[in-house]
């Protein structure tokens, strides 16, 4: 057993000390050592998002009326009131149902679910920006968790069909959405510097102050997306994220038993940029000219001559592919 452990070991470090020396320039011939704790801290990434999406918004009012009245629509449980009588009614049931006492003139308009169901869609304009932090498991599986903040307006919503109601004014502009999420995704493709990963985000949402949370009950939200990655180097990476996000969230309206369910779908892309600590320091001497991982007093280093977002370990000549006499000026003189 023990000799299996000693023959372990030694393909073990033999393997590593090829490998530092394939990967950089070693003058002094020495095994370098890369720290085990960042060896595991490169495995995080830090992700910055922000994007744009639109959700839609549909409510299905199995027991009340819609009524259109002086140009605002409402929703009633009078759904028989009679010319110049007073009617109770809510409005801004999208997000705080508040009674008020009308009269039902006579250009105003009542429409009853009767046997079918009425169905409202809305419409939404969302800004979010997302802070995540995910761990990469066998470079291909990551788990981790994040949070957005996100500029959310309702820009329109009305009866699916039929136009002739008007459109529901809503009581606030801009309002802000707060989600807490995990995440777990798997990179299902890879070539070149782009990865394709799958990314599942679930957790909590806050619908902001706009939207009275004592009113309110809701469950946990789901977004399913694909983030595409180009690597600009080993640390460094600009993301794109097509996604679709489902949430919803039930209304109860004060003083009656009366409760509404919205359903939210929201289609966002999301542009970004992913970064992870590199695994090896930078050379610390300034002189150094050295352009791939290389070795100094036993420490292996990458080299200080690229910038984060650049290929860290290039093959010759990477930082400057195309040759200084083919440049600029210099190119007329051939
Ligand atoms: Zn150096």
């Amino acid at each position: 057993m023990s000799k299996r452990i000693f023959v372990f070991w030694c393909v073990f470090f033999t393997g590593q000390g090829l490998l530092a020396q394939d990967m950089g320039f070693n003058p002094d011939g020495i095994e370098p050592q890369t720290s085990p704790f960042r060896k595991f801290m490169t495995n995080f990434s830090f992700n910055f998002q922000i994007g744009y999406g639109r959700t839609f918004y549909t409510h299905d009012i199995p027991q009340l009326a819609i009524l259109r009245n002086n140009g605002a629509l409402l929703l009633t449980d009078d759904v028989n009131p009679g010319v110049d009588n007073p009617i109770s009614a809510y409005r801004y049931w999208l997000n705080d149902p508040q009674l008020i006492n009308t009269t039902f003139n006579e250009d105003d308009r009542l429409v009853s679910s009767d046997s079918t169901t009425l169905r409202m869609v809305g419409r939404g304009h969302n800004m979010p920006i997302t802070l995540s932090l995910h761990y990469t498991i066998k470079e291909r599986f990551r788990i981790g968790g994040g949070a957005t903040f996100e500029f959310h307006n309702i820009s329109r919503v009305g009866p699916k069909s039929g136009d002739t109601l008007g459109t529901y004014e809503s009581n606030f502009g801009t309002t802000l959405h707060r989600r807490f999420f995990g995440l777990a995704g798997y990179r299902f493709l890879a070539f070149r510097n782009l990865s394709y990963v799958a990314e599942v985000r679930a957790g909590s949402f806050n619908l902001g102050n706009d939207y009275n949370s004592e009113l309110i009950q809701k469950g946990l939200f789901f977004d399913v997306g694909v983030s595409i990655e180009r690597h600009l180097s080993e640390y460094f990476r600009v993301t794109l994220r097509p996604s679709i996000e489902l949430k919803n969230y039930t209304i109860n309206f004060p003083d009656t038993e009366i409760a509404l369910q919205h359903k939210m779908v929201t289609p966002y892309v999301s542009l970004g940029a992913s970064y992870s600590i590199p695994e090896l320091r930078r050379c610390p001497i300034k002189s150094c000219h050295i352009q791939i991982n290389h070795v100094h007093g036993g420490k292996e280093y990458r080299s200080r001559r690229h910038p984060f977002y650049k290929k860290q370990n290039p093959n010759y000549g990477e930082n400057y592919p195309q040759l200084f006499r083919y440049k600029g000026k210099n190119k007329r003189r051939l």
